[in-house]
């Protein structure tokens, strides 16, 4: 296999978490009886601009549906996280009535709604047809298509470049990076702000956390990597932010190199803080299928614990995290009977794979769990309130990664 971004041969793995099926095709009741696709789910590092990959397998284009259930609205964090960026970014690039904002990947509106509040001229543009749905009853004007060159070149057509282009959690989704890198920058007028978002990789080998890979996730950014997928578009960052969200991300600010700001300090200490960590070397990636079993062994003697003295486990969340976790654990409702989600869209279908069902809080209360695990554990404070203010027994509450641990 070639790198997505640089074109080289690629040798190094970084770990092979066997076969496992779209983290995201959850299964209605039927589904059940049909066959269900399990795909390799392997990651390679590039050794060249040491991009992190998923490795391609024969029929990726049939696995990758519409149906996609993921509403960012569901989660309160989250459109709080959006909330705060819209008002600092209205500040500080001085956006207003004759500005134009668009956000790739604009999901139910839970961002540019805060623009649309501020008469700030926006555009969403939304591939699953059922989050951009959810987005045009709101009143944020939304294309339901794939970001690519063509896409980009109609939006220009129609309505002009972009002051701020925002793609927040769908850099590291793109099967084609180049692609969307050069759409990204045709949309982006001359002293426009391009703003990502996407989970650091430097993370998720500090971290071990091996459940943020899965099959939708083609691409595993360090800002070493970023800055050379950008740059092959005439792109150049100069300010980088770390964040909480999703376990550790980044937000990184970029224009094109033409425009002669200023490279922020931020930018030049994560370099170093990466390169320090060994981010351009092999080394880097060797401990992170180690951290891998030992995890699943931790997991595995938990709940078979629990199963021996007749506790009721469930879960909550069902997130595509969750998901890479139970299947390369092997977890099936004898372990884990039910998993709670807050999403309406889950409720009732099946996990991926593991086959357990997703439930609502008043199942989940009806079923007065002895145990809880919390598969989003970026997300484990907020989920931890919720089930100590709905739930009538007081079970316990644990997470399993990036480390096992009683909350
Ligand atoms: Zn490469």
């Amino acid at each position: 296999m070639k790198c997505r971004n640089c074109g080289s041969s690629l040798s190094l793995e970084l770990i092979d978490l066997g076969f496992s099926p779209p983290s995201n095709a959850y299964l209605s009741p039927e589904d059940l009886n049909k066959v269900e696709v399990w795909v390799p789910l392997k990651v390679l590092v590039c050794q060249v601009c040491w991009l992190v990959q998923t490795l391609d397998f024969h029929g990726e284009s049939d696995v990758f549906t519409e149906n996609y259930a993921y509403f960012s609205s569901t989660s309160t964090s989250w459109v709080e996280h959006a909330r705060i960026f819209v008002e600092n970014s209205v500040a500080e690039l001085g956006l207003g009535a004759d500005s134009f904002v668009i956000e790739v990947a604009s999901n139910d509106g839970y961002l540019l709604q805060h623009f649309k509040d501020k008469g700030i001229p926006n555009l969403g543009i939304e591939p699953t047809r059922s989050t951009a749905q959810a987005a045009i009853s709101k009143g944020i004007e939304t294309i339901v298509e794939f970001l690519n060159p063509e896409v980009a070149s109609n939006v220009i057509a129609t309505r002009g470049k972009a002051d701020l282009v925002i793609g927040n959690n769908v850099f590291a989704h793109v099967p084609d990076i180049r692609g969307f890198t050069d759409s990204l920058a045709l949309l982006l007028s001359e002293e426009g702000t391009l703003v990502l978002e996407f989970p650091l990789l430097l993370k998720l080998l500090q971290e071990n956390s091996f459940d943020t890979i899965y099959h939708e996730h083609f691409s595993y950014l360090s800002l070493h990597s970023c800055l050379d997928v950008l740059s092959r578009s005439d792109l150049r960052i100069w300010r980088v932010e770390e964040l909480t969200t999703h376990g550790g991300s980044l937000r990184v600010y970029a224009s094109h190199v033409t425009n002669c700001r200023v490279i922020e300090d931020s930018v030049n200490k994560l370099l170093e803080v990466e390169r320090e960590f060994g981010i351009n070397s092999a080394a880097a990636y060797t401990n992170l299928a180690d951290a891998a079993n030992n995890l699943r062994d931790k997991v595995l003697d938990f709940l078979i614990a629990c199963r021996r003295n007749n506790l009721k486990v469930a879960a909550y969340g069902a997130a595509a995290k969750g998901n890479t976790l139970l299947n390369f654990a092997g977890v099936k409702p004898n372990l884990i009977q039910m998993v709670c989600d807050s999403a309406p869209s889950k409720q009732g279908k099946y996990l991926p794979g593991s086959h357990i069902p997703i439930v609502s809080m008043d199942e989940l209360n009806e079923y007065c769990p002895d145990v809880v695990v919390i598969l989003p554990w970026n997300l484990s404070v907020e989920i931890l309130t919720l089930l100590r203010a709905n739930l009538d027994v007081r079970p316990k509450v644990v997470r399993f990664s990036p480390s096992f641990r009683e909350l």
